[in-house]
């Protein structure tokens, strides 16, 4: 579908901010609450912070109580790769960007309908475009 993107740390950490390039390369997670989209409720459609790719589309955000952006699913499955995750002691399933490899969050069984799940963002791995 897209070529994927390569390209050095040093090169991602030249175009990121300290904050994007903690979550997007160095799988990181902000604080709860502190992101810039956990309660936002603006139109639009999310596209990842490190090399724009659509991601998620504000029709399928929901309000999960949990400080972190929140989706039901994401723009297309093939937008996102899912990989086991085992660290902290937990076996949790990491949501990546398939086109840049960007840590984006985690995706959990227990979102609404239609889907039943629930893709938990960080703020900091995506960029609103609102037009
Ligand atoms: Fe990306």
């Amino acid at each position: 579908m897209q070529d994927k993107i390569n390209k050095s740390e040093k090169e991602w950490k030249a175009q990121l901010t300290p904050e994007q390039y903690h979550v997007l390369r160095e799988k990181g997670t902000e604080r709860a609450f502190t992101g810039g989209y956990w309660d936002c409720k603006t139109d639009g459609v999310y596209r990842c912070a490190g090399c724009g790719a659509e991601l998620f589309d504000s029709k399928t955000k929901f309000d999960s109580g949990s400080g972190w952006p929140s989706f039901f699913e994401a723009v297309s499955p093939e937008r996102v790769e899912l990989e086991t995750d085992m660290s902290h002691g937990m076996v949790r399933i990491e949501v990546n960007c398939a086109k840049c490899g960007g840590h984006l969050g985690h995706v959990f069984n227990d979102g609404p309908a239609p889907t039943g799940k629930r893709f938990c963002i960080n703020s900091a791995s995506l960029n609103l475009d609102d037009k």
